[in-house]
């Protein structure tokens, strides 16, 4: 499908890996992308992809801006005081000329992994005071599709990855919610923008009620693929919700985010990155059904049918770029290539001292090298 040229911020890319960049920079130049916010995530083999995002913000200074994910060691090494070390770490990853944090953490199948305390816990609360003072821009991933949790109605592709969380083993999406809501009830002015919608494009009363009570707050529009199959169902409902918040929602794909999950060499994968593109574009900009041209592995190929909701220009714009204008600022910030220096090398002893004693994760330094090496140069 073509589209218009316009200005457009991607808001949410993930960039598995620092060789990933000869690929993604000229295809989201060819797709008329002119900035991108790098949201990086924890790593088990290199323990943070940071180095990478930076990396990459170092190569294109103007149109990166980069969401430094937490330093999740404490809550390993010393989990009682982890809540004050992530609130320094904010302060360390400013001091690095990162934009905003990342937290993935609310995702099921991390949380799972990682020991994490509810989100409304005490422990916590340290990070969240600095997080809401600072009004540090996050994107914060919480849940995944509710039917994920049903047995009846989680598709086959999700089961596969792992993702079918009804067994008990893993976190209740609605506790959640609740544990998140107590955050903004104590801190109504955090700056967080929910990754998917928030995953709540099938209870758009619901999101409403959060977005009136809670000034900052804002969605993104990452597929979520079931957030499209979703608003294609009512789509007059859904445009008068983009009309009402059209300053709450800005404009994501995720790209990168299938590269991450692979075991092996990560790559991005120009068709599905596409697709991505293609399926929020669309969604937006075309007046009725349409179907995709490019394809993704989990947009139901070419016979899946969704419905666009033809916003006018303005909006557009507001979704496009301006609502992270106001949400991050207009231009990512300098980096320190002091501080990153710094950072990569307590990087690489972290990693070291974690292989000596989990051989089995077999510690990779390539990306501190790599950064390091970018930055004292
Ligand atoms: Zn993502």
């Amino acid at each position: 499908m073509e589209f218009r040229k316009r200005r457009i911020i991607d808001a949410h890319v993930h960039y598995p890996h620092y060789s990933c960049g000869v690929t993604l920079m000229p295809m989201l130049a060819e797709a008329g992308v002119n900035q991108l916010a790098v949201v990086s995530t924890p790593d088990e083999k290199r323990l943070s992809l940071l180095p990478d995002a930076l990396h990459l913000k170092g190569l294109y200074p103007h149109k990166i801006f980069v969401f430094g994910n937490l330093d999740i060691s404490p809550l390993f090494m010393a989990p009682e005081i982890a809540g004050q070390t992530f609130a320094n770490y904010v302060d360390d990853l400013m001091e690095m000329g990162v934009d905003g944090v990342k937290m993935i953490e609310g995702k099921p199948a991390i949380r799972k992994r990682l020991p994490i305390p509810d989100f409304d816990d005490p422990l916590f609360a340290p990070y969240w005071e600095k997080m809401a003072d600072t009004q540090t821009p996050l994107i914060f991933h919480v849940n995944d599709p509710e039917e994920f949790w049903d047995p009846e109605k989680i598709p086959a592709w999700a089961r596969e990855m792992g993702w079918h969380y009804g067994d008990g083993t893993f976190v209740d999406n609605e506790d959640q919610y609740r544990q998140v809501l107590n955050v903004l009830d104590r801190h109504p002015i955090l700056n967080v923008t929910f990754a998917h919608f928030f995953f709540l494009s099938a209870q758009l009363e619901r999101l409403g009620e959060y977005l009136d009570r809670y000034p900052n707050m804002r969605v993104d529009l990452t597929p979520g693929i079931e957030m499209y199959s979703n608003f294609s169902k009512d789509p007059e409902k859904v445009r008068d919700f983009f009309i009402k918040y059209q300053d709450r929602i800005i404009y994501g794909t995720d790209i990168g985010a299938r590269a991450l999950m692979t075991d092996c060499m990560p790559s991005i994968q120009v068709e599905e990155s596409l697709a991505r593109i293609e399926v929020v574009r669309a969604f937006l900009e075309v007046d009725g059904p349409f179907t995709l041209t490019h394809e993704g592995f989990l947009f139901g190929g070419s016979k899946a049918v969704f419905q666009g909701i033809h916003l006018p220009d303005a909006v557009l714009d507001k979704i496009y770029f301006k609502n992270f204008w106001k949400f991050v600022g207009g231009r990512p910030k300098l980096l320190n290539f002091d501080a990153i220096v710094d950072e990569c090398q307590r990087l690489e002893l972290m990693i070291n001292a974690i292989a000596r004693l989990e051989p089995e994760l077999g510690g990779d330094t390539s990306s501190v090298t790599m950064a390091k090496a970018f930055f004292t140069g």
